[in-house]
């Protein structure tokens, strides 16, 4: 592991914590830091494609069919010879049956004549092309069609989705909704994936309760602990939430002795300061490796990575806002590459700032914003009211973090900024 660049004697009054600070980390560097430290899962497991579902493929898999199967129709219409299209004029065809999607037409089609088609259904043999309904004049048995007719129209060829053979996935592939369909497509009902990395986590803190008592002076609501079983429920972990553990050193040991126990990693939110009552770093001190970085980000300056055991740990600060931005910047990487797949890439787009946005240089931030596409098809950003770490509703309100780098000294309104959109659905 890289030395730690926050020396232990160091000490600094966590009030000013959002002040620049030139021994603080570059964030890019505790990143890299991180990713190279990560060993991906090698144990795999065979699961029925339903649980495959935001897991990551450890097998290559190969097509044995054509999807589609069959050459068919892609339209509601009348299967016919290509040969048979006007040049000049119209042309009258005799319709002699119908292909169904599931029930085809089993005759012989010869030029001159057609078959009434549906969607899906097997083109009938040695036809080629289909008109539309729309496009044709039926009356009783006799089908009209004009010049207009392009040949091939209308046909969807066997295998052009997915051809027998073809290797449709490799290794490390992460699977989404649509990549669950294709493998049924094929016929395949389990793939082999990696096993799902096993992530315990704990919030510190005396004034921290959980939802469901009452509040008393002082105390707060955990919200730590939700917002991390939601981002790490998204990732498809498996999750060990170990509750809220108290400000004291034999309390936080024995919280990481349990959580480290048959665990990949470990993740902590709160006492990771320096303050009397932070007991992260010490403990880890005492029964791990660790490196605890002061990294030049707003929110979220305080990080500390190291291992316990054979688990990787994660000690992230208690504001609500900095425990997502740390996760979502140093933790999600790394659960991606131990799971077994790249990181997926950012989204990074250029929007018209708003609003004036207050900002020192030394540090990158990362503050919430709304964006939209104006009516001339630009993208606009405002950020989400106040921006202080401990205030949630900046994240919930946002669909974007706005990134300002290191050497930012602000943005005025209407000047250019980065922006990060939030995940998708897809
Ligand atoms: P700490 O990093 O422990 O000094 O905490 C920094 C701030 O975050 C304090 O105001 C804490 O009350 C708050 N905080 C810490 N943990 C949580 C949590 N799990 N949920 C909500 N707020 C928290
Ligand atoms: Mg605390």
């Amino acid at each position: 592991m890289a030395d730690s660049n926050q020396s232990k004697d160091i000490k600094y009054d966590p009030s000013c914590m959002d002040d620049y600070d030139p021994s603080s980390m570059d964030a890019q560097i505790a990143q890299q830091h991180i990713l190279h430290n990560i060993n991906a899962i090698t144990e795999t497991e065979t699961v029925p494609i339903r649980n495959a579902l935001h897991r990551v493929l450890a097998e290559e898999i190969h097509s044995t069919i054509n999807v589609p199967s069959h050459t068919n129709s892609a339209m509601d219409g009348y299967a016919i010879h290509s040969k048979d299209i006007p040049s000049t004029d119209t042309k009258t065809l005799k319709l002699i049956g119908t292909a169904w999607a599931g029930r085809p037409f089993d005759g012989t089609v010869n030029q001159g004549e057609c078959v009434r088609i549906m969607t899906g259904a097997v083109m009938p043999d040695s036809t080629d092309t289909v008109v539309m309904q729309e496009h044709v004049e039926v009356n009783d048995d006799n089908v009209t069609i004009d010049t207009k007719q392009k040949a091939h129209q209308n046909v969807r060829q066997a295998g052009e989705d997915i051809a027998q053979g073809d290797c449709v996935f490799k290794p490390g592939k992460y699977f989404h909704p649509s990549d669950i369909g294709l493998i049924a497509s094929l016929g395949i009902a389990e793939v082999n994936v990696y096993r799902k990395p096993k992530v315990a986590f704990f919030s510190t803190g005396d004034e921290l309760v959980s939802i469901g008592t009452e509040l008393k002076q002082g105390q707060i609501y955990d919200s730590n602990r939700y917002t991390l079983w939601s981002m790490l429920t998204r990732l498809g972990v498996d999750i060990n939430d170990l509750g809220v553990i108290r400000d004291t050193p034999e309390a936080v040991e024995s919280a990481f002795k349990q959580a480290s126990e048959n665990t990949d990693i470990v993740i902590t939110s709160g006492g990771v300061s320096v303050g009397d009552a932070d007991f992260v770093k010490e403990t880890l001190e005492k029964l791990g490796e660790v490196n605890f970085w002061k990294v030049a980000m707003k929110p979220g300056r305080p990080l500390a990575f190291g291992k316990i055991n054979d688990a990787y740990f994660f000690g992230l600060p208690g504001n609500p806002v900095s425990v997502m931005v740390t996760f979502y910047i140093f933790v999600q990487a790394a659960i991606e590459k131990m799971m077994g797949c790249t990181p997926k890439p950012r989204i990074q787009i250029q929007a018209i700032s708003n609003t004036d946005l207050r900002k020192r240089p030394g540090r990158v931030e990362y503050q919430r914003g709304v964006f939209h596409i104006n009516e001339q098809g630009q993208y606009e950003v405002s950020k989400t009211g106040m921006q202080g770490s401990g205030i949630l509703r900046s994240m919930s309100d946002a669909n974007c973090f706005i990134y300002l780098p290191i050497e930012s000294s602000g943005i005025s309104k209407g000047d250019l900024v980065e922006i990060w959109p939030f995940d998708s659905f897809v």
